[in-house]
């Protein structure tokens, strides 16, 4: 890699999980705003992002330590300084929680809560010295509700939540801005592939098998009465949280999950139970 090492005019992004979905929307719209990208992904080789000079493509996985360093240190020698933090790399574990193998379960939270504590972390003093920068954390409507059959990974991104939350006071007092993005159901990125990989590794306990059958008839529903949400979508939020120059901390990305997200955080817990146990529970 031979990156020039004069800082071009502009702010930069560090974005982690680049190689497909929202992370590659997020990259090509910061980008094409004039932002400089640090554009990171496990495997840079195969990268889908157009060659320009204000996109850095390097290699960075949320479970290896010194990748994240040299990523950092790869923007700041490019473009001078990171001022937003993009953690989006993440995956979901989909099955029922007994019939997951315990080293799935320890995965799961490794890269959607771990990774993006070491990736923020490693991060921080740059901001910390600047007294300026803005993590944004990508959730899920899977951190602000639950779905069965996905109880990992939401318990991930309620983790994700409770962390991001929380972190906001304290980088508060060093000029650091924490923010939230929630994204719903986006069928045009990865997300699906790799859920069902994911859920291949998953023992088949019959005792489950008409619930499992049940959940899938809702979700399929779910799911094509709700389409359309784009990457795009969730790019433009992003975006938004990046700029705003506000401290608004949560950022729902997409309108499918609009209806769920009201019942849970404006209604009371015996009517939002009330609603989720109507369309999940057996009858
Ligand atoms: P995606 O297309 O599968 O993208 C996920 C990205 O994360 C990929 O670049 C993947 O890299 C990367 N990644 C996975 N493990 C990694 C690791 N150990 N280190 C670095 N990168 C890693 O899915 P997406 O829909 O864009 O998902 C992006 C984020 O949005 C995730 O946090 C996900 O939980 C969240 N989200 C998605 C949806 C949805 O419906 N799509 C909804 C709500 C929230 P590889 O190509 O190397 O695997």
């Amino acid at each position: 890699m031979s990156a020039p090492s004069q800082s071009i005019p502009g702010k930069t992004v560090l974005i982690t999980g680049c190689s497909s979905g929202f992370g590659e929307a997020t990259a090509r719209l910061f980008a094409d705003r004039g932002w400089n990208v640090v554009a990171t992904m496990r495997t840079p080789d195969t990268h889908r992002l157009p060659a320009r000079e204000n996109i850095l493509v390097t290699r960075l996985d949320v479970l290896d330590p010194a990748s994240i360093d040299a990523a950092i240190a790869a923007g700041i020698t490019r473009f001078g300084a990171i001022d937003v933090l993009v953690n989006n790399a993440g995956f979901g574990l989909f099955g029922v929680f007994e019939a997951t193998p315990r080293p799935k379960v320890m995965e799961q939270f490794a890269v959607n809560v771990f990774g993006v504590m070491d990736v923020t972390r490693a991060l921080l003093p740059h901001f910390r010295q600047r007294q300026t920068g803005v993590v944004i954390n990508v959730s899920s409507g899977a951190g602000i509700f639950t779905l069965p059959m996905i109880s990992l990974y939401c318990a991930s991104k309620f983790a994700l939540e409770g962390f991001s939350e929380a972190l906001s006071y304290e980088l508060a007092s060093v000029g650091v801005t924490v923010k939230i993005v929630e994204p719903g159901g986006v069928t045009s990125t990865r997300f699906g592939e790799r859920s069902e990989a994911e859920a291949a590794t998953a023992t088949d306990l019959a005792d489950y098998r008409p619930f499992v059958a049940a959940v899938q008839e809702t979700f399929t529903g779910l799911r094509a009465a709700r389409a359309g949400s784009t990457a795009q979508e969730v790019a433009e939020t992003i975006f938004t949280a990046a700029t705003d120059g506000t401290d608004q901390l949560r950022y729902v990305a997409t309108q499918d999950i609009k209806p769920l997200v009201a019942a849970r955080r404006e209604t009371s817990e015996e009517r939002y139970m009330a609603l989720m146990r109507g369309q999940f529970m057996p009858r």
